[in-house]
């Protein structure tokens, strides 16, 4: 277990959630019950998922959140501590249940998902607001939008107002007040994310550069668009630029986003130059879309500088 105090590079404050897998020949209808074949769990959540993607590939985590006091919050204490992670900022809610999703999956491969985000949404400001002194302690903070967004948005003020650049991945989507764009240091939107932010619907390279013009003159100082497959652009007051991807075997997209902002991380908290950093992060999320599920499909450090080679 690795309890390091602060200090670590990259701070994650986000989500946890237990995916409860199911699948079934099909799914029930009303007040029906169906015999599935297979059960699995899967610990995860969009801030767990980043905060072990940027430690697998190199840089020191510590993470704040909200689990509840369960067997699903010890197991997913037990997957951070086993990556090294830092915990000791994560907050054990007796009153609260961690964050749970019921993922029904068909033949089809069909899903219907039910979310209780249970502890996620019992992170407070006043939670935040008790890590605020040791913001300044890292390089990087890194947000997703499963939290509280009240919070989630307050983060982002506390970070500029500290000094410490930070990533706002804003995933699942919402509207983002002005005053908060104008104090992020890197928005990460997918296409869809950014349709919502901008009202631009992304065919072509050309509409994700008008869409990061759109972000830009709203304050953002870096939009790093993802593109799928095809990449990622950059846009920012200097630049804008197209990031190709790599052409790999997809098995399964689930987390491709969330590797893809764990590297970004990383290598943002080593000061790298940023179209580097996109590189890397493009590569370390086309590896992860080569293999089944979300914590297990991400790579190393290493797998991905053996893929660079
Ligand atoms: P998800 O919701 O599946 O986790 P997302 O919708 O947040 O992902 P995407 O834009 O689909 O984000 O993917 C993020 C990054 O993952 C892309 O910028 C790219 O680098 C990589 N990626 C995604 N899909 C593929 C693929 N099929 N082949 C190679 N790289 C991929």
């Amino acid at each position: 277990m690795n309890n390091l105090e602060g200090g670590s590079e990259v701070l994650v404050i986000g989500s946890f959630m237990m995916d409860l897998v199911f699948k079934s020949s099909r799914a029930p209808k009303d007040g029906e019950t169906v015999i599935g074949e297979s059960f699995k769990r899967y610990p995860g959540g969009k801030g767990a998922n980043q905060a072990v993607a940027a430690q697998q590939l190199g840089a020191s985590v510590t993470m704040a959140g909200k689990l509840g006091a369960d067997l699903y919050g010890e197991e997913i204490l037990k997957v951070l501590h086993q990556k090294q992670i830092n915990t000791g900022k994560i907050i054990i809610d007796s009153n609260e249940t961690t964050g749970v999703a019921s993922i029904n999956v068909d033949a089809k491969g069909n899903n219907r998902i039910t979310i209780v985000p249970g502890a996620n949404h019992a992170f407070t400001e006043n939670d935040l607001l008790k890590i605020k002194n040791m913001l300044f302690k890292h390089k990087v903070l890194v947000l997703q939008m499963e939290l509280n967004l009240n919070v989630t948005f307050k983060a982002v003020e506390l970070a500029h107002e500290v000094g410490i650049p930070v990533i706002l991945n804003p995933a699942p989507a919402a509207i983002i007040p002005e005053k908060v764009l104008s104090k992020i240091t890197y928005l990460t939107p997918n296409e869809s994310e950014v349709e919502l932010l901008t009202g631009l619907k992304i065919f072509d390279i050309e509409d994700a550069y008008q869409a990061g013009e759109i972000l830009i003159n709203k304050g953002v100082k870096n939009v790093i668009i993802t593109l799928g497959s095809k990449g990622a652009v950059i846009v920012n007051e200097e630049l804008k630029e197209f990031v190709p991807g790599f052409k790999v075997k997809a098995i399964d997209t689930v987390a491709a986003g969330d590797t893809f902002n764990g590297a970004l991380a990383m290598k943002i908290s080593k000061e790298i130059e940023l179209e580097k950093c996109v590189q890397f992060a493009n590569a370390s999320a086309a590896l992860s879309v080569t293999k089944d599920g979300a914590i297990p499909s991400i790579p190393t450090e290493s797998e991905v500088q053996n893929f660079l080679l």
